[in-house]
């Protein structure tokens, strides 16, 4: 057992401190079995693959190694739930059990914290809209009396607002050390503090950002770590398809436009080009708004070696330019994705959106993160399909990794049940959503609400969410009618008979436990859609090396999704609940039986009346 380890199980043998320190701790074997790998995957600087299904406590088994180690040691969650979790309730809880000393940072992405420079900006500008500046006002004056400029202290979000832009930074639109309000700037001040810190916490968005900026010119956000620990690693593929391809829609071209007429302005002295750029501006949103992306292409290029021309003339200028550029690179990949890329467009003209993002996302991971000299600790209570870690090895390039799986401590043979209907339509069919209204009608006055109804698509969550609150005597919370997600969330865990409808935001990083969740009721087996341009890319090249989209992609995606939105009924050794999957076509495709070996292992029942006896047998 090497140094770290064996500090590490003298904590778990010496249980006294932490029975003392952490309300309601107790020892479970798993947890300490996972604390003693994690510990020396520290030393060793070595790559852990760990899936801790529900009950575990895999929280407490990675901060014990981070907060014994000497390593300086990066925790990255997916969900801002578990981040905040960590920094105010578990990190300092632990700290102050053990008595360890370390020094803990919170750092967020750039667009939590003011830019004081582009709030000034923006209201000297002659551009914004009286409404704008109305708000701009207010965030001037919360940021008297802000300590750390984290715009979450403020009673509104700038975003919502529309001046999120205007009082943030992009890294393309930062100064850096070149900037007047360096010394006072917030995400400067976040920065420094994680870089004199022993534990950061931050977010898997955060975490690839800095790692896809580190491949670019613009710097690096994050310090270097001994050791990570990214929980939640199940959501990195698809992140890191977002942070390792190109996003461009007109807001990019239209803020690169205003950010240069600020500028100009200021200078006072190129007339002729601003008018130039106003006239080329105006020609390049045209041809956007007609999708011509060759047109787009080349007014961009001219703008640029204008622009270009002028690099020299002040180091603001030079930063505009070396954004166009980036901009004229991303508009050539949108045009052109190169090998290994897929490219799209969605949205209506206003809004269209230009995506392109890796086929696979293995090989960018691993070569931007993995190939770190330091320890990877990637957790996640799902990260198997069917027992083995395969398809999550392949998707997070995580080849050469120790596995690890640590069940669940809950005993749900007497805990739960599974409610699999046999003779329901066709969930997909006309008929089908009838019936499944009437269902989960039934199953909701069966557990008297307590309900969380997770829809597979936004249609059918408004088809049936409304059709529920109208039947239901009880309060029906509606994703994108009852208020924001953390509203929602928080009326569903004090009102304990409310149904919460709700899509895919709801399947993960929600922790209810109590009877206040004693349904889960899932509309069908959650398959990506077919006509997703990245799903149908990654099927095309899998049958190519003589692989099956469905049995290698569609399956173990759709599992993986089904287990995150199962995770949610039984939360603790106390909870008793049912999961009802509404689809029939488990009893007659060749997957139902594969699907049915990844559920909780539950007892499986077709028989609603099994479901009214279960709830009633706790009354
Ligand atoms: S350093 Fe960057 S983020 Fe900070 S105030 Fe200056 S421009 Fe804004």
């Amino acid at each position: 057992m090497n140094k770290l380890a064996g500090l590490v199980r003298r904590d778990f043998e010496d249980e006294s401190v932490l029975v003392s320190g952490l309300p309601g701790y107790a020892r479970r074997d798993e947890q300490i079995l996972l604390a003693d790998e994690i510990a020396e995957a520290f030393e060793k600087r070595g790559l852990l693959l760990a899936e801790a299904e529900t009950g575990t406590g895999k929280t407490l088994a990675y901060l014990i190694p981070a907060l014994r180690s000497s390593d300086k040691v990066l925790i990255s969650t997916h969900t801002r739930s578990l981040q905040d979790q960590l920094v105010h309730r578990d990190l300092p809880a632990v700290q102050k059990a053990l008595g360890a000393s370390r020094r803990v940072a919170l750092l967020k992405g750039r667009s939590n914290y003011l830019c004081p420079q582009r709030l000034k900006r923006s209201l000297t500008s002659a551009q914004p809209e009286i409404w704008q500046q109305k708000s701009l006002l207010k965030v001037q004056k919360w940021s008297d009396s802000s300590r750390d400029g984290d715009l979450s202290g403020l009673d509104f979000d700038v975003f919502a607002k529309g001046i999120g832009a205007m009082v943030t930074a992009t890294a393309d639109q930062c100064l850096g050390s070149r900037c007047g309000d360096f010394e006072n700037c917030p995400l400067m001040k976040a920065r420094q503090k994680a870089q004199s810190a022993d534990i950061v916490v931050t977010n898997h968005s955060l975490l690839l950002a800095d790692a896809a900026l580190k491949s670019g010119e613009y710097g690096e956000i994050l310090p270097g770590f001994d050791a990570y620990v990214l929980d939640e690693a199940h959501a990195l593929p698809e992140l890191a398809c977002q942070h390792f391809g190109v996003q461009l829609t007109r807001l990019t071209l239209i803020t690169w436009l205003n950010d240069v007429q600020s500028l100009l302005d200021e200078m006072g002295d190129e007339p002729v080009l601003k008018k130039e750029l106003v006239e080329i501006g105006r020609e390049l949103l045209d041809a956007w708004q007609k999708g011509a992306m060759e047109e787009v292409e080349n007014h961009w290029g001219d703008m640029l070696k204008r622009v270009d021309a002028r690099r020299e003339r002040s180091e603001e200028l030079a930063r505009v330019a070396d954004r166009a550029e980036q901009i004229a690179a991303d508009i050539a990949m949108v045009r052109e994705p190169g090998e290994g890329y897929v490219g799209w467009s969605d949205g209506e003209p206003d809004n269209r959106r230009y995506v392109v993002a890796p086929v696979e996302t293995g090989p960018v991971l691993k070569q931007h993160l993995w190939d770190r000299p330091a320890a990877f600790v990637l957790l996640s209570a799902t990260l198997r399909v069917s027992g083995s870690f395969d398809y999550s090895k392949q998707r997070l390039g995580f080849e050469d990794a120790v596995e690890s799986f640590h069940p669940s401590p809950f005993d749900y043979g007497r805990q739960a049940m599974i409610y699999l209907p046999r003779t329901l339509p066709d969930p997909r069919s006309e008929q089908g959503i009838s019936a499944m209204t009437d269902e989960m009608e039934t199953l909701i006055r069966a557990s008297h609400g307590r309900a969380f109804v997770l829809f597979t698509s936004w249609q059918a969550l408004t088809q049936i969410g409304p059709e529920l609150a109208r039947r239901l005597p009880w309060n029906v919370l509606i994703q994108g009618e009852s208020g924001s997600r953390d509203a929602i969330l928080e009326t569903f865990r004090s009102d304990t008979h409310s149904v919460l409808c709700g899509t895919r935001s709801f399947w993960e990083g929600v922790d209810v436990p109590g009877e206040a969740l004693s349904l889960v009721i899932i509309d069908k087996m959650p398959f990506a859609p077919p006509n997703d341009p990245l799903l149908k890319a990654r099927i095309k090249r899998c049958e190519e090396l003589g692989g099956s989209g469905f049995r290698d992609i569609q399956l173990p995606e759709a599992i993986a999704t089904l287990r995150q939105g199962a995770g949610r009924l039984i939360r603790s050794v106390h909870d008793r609940g049912v999961m009802a999957l509404l689809d029939s076509r488990l009893y007659v495709k060749g997957y139902g039986r594969e699907v049915a070996r990844n559920l909780p292992p539950a007892p499986i029942r077709d028989d609603l009346s099994e479901v009214r006896w279960f709830f009633e047998a706790a009354e």
